[in-house]
């Protein structure tokens, strides 16, 4: 059998090196073909000197120079920066491209796999979060293809195999509630950046661990939900499920409800898209139920984690709300992550540049790259 040829933007990431251990496993199925990061070149190096392959792109000056320095394989090319990665996604065939960039960055990469034909494994949020309704269009227009490995869109995703979306009646995404589950107003103000870095069961990048612990990680997934599914945000709803052992369910009209269980692991939403459709044997943590006796449920504080609402707006809204709700999340969690700010400015950085920024109900791309940069621009100005 042909090796799948797979491009992994954003390798040196969380869900980057799990991937790239997933094609180290399964070496007879897969072949590393492109990698791709921001600025960690010593484990691009690394990871370009293992898997030999053909394509390594790197965003900084200074890695470039690095790693050309340090790769000594006649058969692997060096590119430097975002123009050449979308370049090589458009030229060169991949059986598969895994987004695995974090934030806004994923958003033209994305758009070339799309444009190109290729088939993706979506990790990244963000991109459905700013442009869900021109990426929908777009893989519409081009008979696209998305497999989510978003643990909750996996799950849903293999709960609605076979079925139609007719009958689908609800789908529930669940929620840990990250760290902070249970605090209020006055415990929240005083909480620490090494305290929401501890995520209970799940270990992820940096911000994404932030966004759980603000349940804005939750809210973009509710408008990731609204874009790959194609439903109404009234049906869909977040249950707060402490143990991360159910990762989505699916409710249907004749009141059956279908979920995906697993051990809190991206190992298997990975393993699924990039083997989709077919299923194969793997080295998963193993389920065991008598160990884990009970699980729990209860609502999400709304009051308190005020991202999620925002959320609900933003599907409703439409338009440009995303962007801006993206954006300004991005500068807020990147100066928490500094300890430029305390937690709880990170929602008024949020509310306050979506009171700010003019609305606009149908951006082009042109005008989203724009309103981006309009928005990073005012949340930084008033941290
Ligand atoms: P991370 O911060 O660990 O890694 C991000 C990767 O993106 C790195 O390889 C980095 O070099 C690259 N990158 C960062 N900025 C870039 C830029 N400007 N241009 C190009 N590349 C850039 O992030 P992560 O936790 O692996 O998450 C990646 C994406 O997957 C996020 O959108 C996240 O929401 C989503 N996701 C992650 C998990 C998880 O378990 N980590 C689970 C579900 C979804
Ligand atoms: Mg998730």
């Amino acid at each position: 059998m042909k090796k799948k040829k797979i491009a992994v933007l954003g390798s040196t990431g969380s869900i980057g090196v799990q991937a790239l251990k997933i094609i180290k496993e399964f070496s007879e199925d897969f072949e590393l073909s492109l990698i791709s990061a921001n600025s960690s070149d010593t484990l691009l190096l690394e990871q370009s000197l293992f898997f030999q392959p053909e394509h390594v792109i790197i965003n900084t000056e200074s890695g470039y120079s690095y790693i050309k320095k340090n790769l000594r394989s006649p058969f692997t090319k060096l590119h430097l920066g975002g123009q050449a990665l979308c370049d090589l996604i458009e030229s060169e065939d991949f059986d598969i491209v895994l987004v695995a960039i974090v934030g806004f960055a994923a958003l033209l990469p994305t758009i070339s796999a799309i444009k190109s034909g290729k088939k993706i494994a979506l990790a990244n949020k963000e991109t459905l979060v700013v442009a869900g309704q021109i990426i929908s269009s777009l893989v519409e227009k081009n008979d696209g293809n998305i497999i989510p490995v978003d643990s909750e869109h996996s799950a849903i995703f293999q709960c609605i195999q076979g079925e139609s979306l007719e009958s689908v009646k609800n789908i529930i995404l669940t929620a840990s509630g990250g760290p902070f589950r249970g605090y209020n107003k006055q415990q929240l103000e005083n909480v620490s950046l090494k305290n929401a870095l501890k995520h209970p069961n799940w270990n992820m990048g940096a911000k994404i661990t932030i966004d759980s612990a603000t349940l804005m990680n939750k809210g973009f997934e509710l408008i990731e939900t609204r874009w790959l599914f194609d439903v109404s945000f009234e049906k869909i709803k977040v249950v707060v499920h402490p143990e991360s052992i159910i990762h989505s369910l699916v409710e249907y009209q004749d009141g059956s409800v279908i979920a995906q269980l697993g051990e809190p692991s991206m190992y298997i939403p990975i393993l699924y898209a990039l083997n989709f459709p077919k299923r194969i044997k793997s080295s998963a943590p193993k389920l065991d139920l008598i160990k884990i006796k009970s699980l729990n449920f209860e609502e999400p504080n709304k009051k308190i984690f005020r991202h999620l609402d925002l959320a609900y707006e933003a599907i409703k809204f439409g338009g440009s709300y995303g962007c801006v709700l993206n954006a300004s999340n991005e500068v807020a969690v990147s100066a928490f992550l500094k300890e430029k700010i305390r937690f709880i400015d990170m929602i008024k950085i949020i509310e306050k540049s979506i009171e700010k920024i003019t609305f606009v109900q149908n951006p082009n791309l042109e005008d989203l790259l724009e309103i981006d940069l309009e928005t990073r621009k005012f949340a930084n100005s008033i941290i």
